[in-house]
């Protein structure tokens, strides 16, 4: 299928960006030319996922569509118990409703921001345990995903270790950089979880992707059948969630699955029930199901790793030849600009890389994601705006749908804010809702100019 995509000017993006509150979620898709906003859903189908619609099997209860997903999800990932959800944030529903007590502290890689999200509002804490190099986005090192585990054990032997029920791992990392998590991370991690009584579980959004990247730069794997990568990657967990949406190329879905422990399976269950419906559908359709199971599948398939993790490595090197601050290595799904270098006169307290992806918008109708201030929320106890170590803009490539040639669009974006770099102004927040507030939230500009197009768009 093709996808018309309309041209803009400059003056229509100025108009459709006040409008929008200087949100570019906000945004009508068809205002936008490139959209880097997200992998998520955003994936082409493949002829097989296409045929598997066909033969979706919408029984209420026990239809074949679910028996084919959960033979994919045990066969792929190695889980026999699954509870399938609407997407990723509804798994975190199901599975988080079923453990988090207020108080309950969450370590993890880094959270994202749905997880975290899911935590906090159940009174939870959740606590990123990065390892120190991924917090320098110049620093090349091979897996900046990895957890600080001297960190993790010092939490754990600590007088809030008894605050821990489960460890989690997101992998790739997405919100530090789509960066991958060592075999030995994830071992290391599961041992000292094990140790201490606690769950393994991991968020395995992008788990083609990691395994991808543990063949390439983990000693020992260069010759792993990638399938077999997977495995071994996620044997070590009790339970993993998954956004679908992600690496089972579905425009919808989700899951969480079990490995072992039925008792805990059925109590996920009976949650999933209340909020995603019968546990043969979970929140799908049986088509949707059958997507899934195809896309756990296909997504394993060398030649399209290999072209999907380079096409993001070009990018982020285009980026870097226009005179972009990288965050290095590249990541699986998404070259992240750091806004903190690119913008260093905006402070924080302005969202220098809220300004960075409406500058994209605006030079280019690029539109990208912005993971710094504004996502980071505030914090629940203070009130107060959280500033994360970095300011980053996310340019996520969707799966299977852009050419090479489309995505230089990108670097042309980032060429011409770069010339005009030192006149971008950051941005005043005026509206915005307790929590995600990335999504809804509005702004006004401090650029004069900008701001009286704001008034004219009557959006403030
Ligand atoms: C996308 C994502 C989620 C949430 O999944 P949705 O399908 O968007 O609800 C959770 N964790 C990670 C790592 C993700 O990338």
């Amino acid at each position: 299928m093709v996808e018309p995509i309309r041209l803009t000017t400059r003056a229509e993006r100025e108009t459709a960006l006040a409008q929008a509150g200087w949100n570019v979620f906000q945004l009508s898709a068809s205002d936008v030319e490139l959209d880097l906003l997200t992998d998520s859903g955003t994936g082409a189908m493949s002829q097989e996922q296409w045929a598997a619609l066909m033969i979706g099997d919408e029984s209420y209860a026990g239809s074949k569509s679910f028996q084919r997903f959960r033979e994919a999800v045990r066969e792929v990932l190695g889980f026999p118990f699954v509870v399938p959800a609407h997407q990723g944030r509804g798994a975190e529903g199901v599975f988080f409703g079923a453990v988090i007590d207020p108080g309950e502290i969450v370590p993890s890689n880094a959270h994202f921001d749905t997880t975290r999200a899911h935590i906090e509002i159940r009174g939870g804490i959740a606590l990123d345990l990065p390892v120190p190099e991924a917090l320098d986005p110049r620093l090349e090192a091979p897996f900046k995903g990895d957890m600080d585990v001297d960190g993790l054990v010092e939490l754990l032997d600590g007088p809030d270790g008894e605050r821990v029920s489960i460890v989690m791992l997101t992998i790739t990392n997405n919100a530090g950089g789509g960066q991958p998590v060592s075999l030995a991370n994830i071992r290391r991690v599961a041992a000292v979880a094990r140790e201490h009584g606690k769950k393994l579980v991991l968020d395995i959004a992008r788990f083609a992707e990691n395994a991808w990247f543990i063949r390439e730069r983990e000693a020992g794997y260069h010759s792993t059948p990638l399938p077999e990568v997977v495995r071994e990657m996620l044997a070590p967990a009790d339970a993993v969630l998954m956004s679908a949406k992600k690496d089972a190329i579905a425009n919808i879905g989700g899951f969480v699955a079990v490995g072992e422990d039925e008792e805990f399976f059925h109590r996920l269950q009976a949650r999933g029930i209340v909020s995603e419906g019968f546990p043969t559908y979970g929140g799908l359709a049986g088509r949707d199901l059958d997507v899934i199971a195809v896309g756990l599948r296909e997504v394993l398939e060398e030649p399209y790793l290999r072209y999907r993790i380079g096409q993001v490595a070009y990018l982020g090197s285009i980026l870097s030849e226009a005179g972009a601050s990288v965050v290095q290595p590249v990541g699986g799904h998404a070259v992240y600009l750091d806004a903190g270098a690119t913008l260093p006169h905006v402070p924080v307290e302005q969202f220098p890389a809220w300004a960075l992806s409406c500058s994209l918008y605006l030079a280019g109708g690029v539109r990208a994601a912005e993971i710094g201030s504004v996502m980071a929320g505030r914090d629940p106890e203070t009130g107060e705006n959280r500033h994360p170590p970095l300011e980053l803009v996310r340019l996520a490539v969707p799966r299977r749908v852009y050419t090479s040639r489309q995505l230089e669009q990108a670097a042309d974006a980032v060429a011409a804010t770069l010339a005009e770099a030192e006149s971008v102004r950051g941005f005043e927040l005026v509206e915005e809702a307790p929590v995600l507030r990335h999504f809804t939230a509005r702004f006004v500009p401090l650029d004069r100019r900008l701001a009286s197009l704001s008034a004219e768009a009557g959006s403030v």
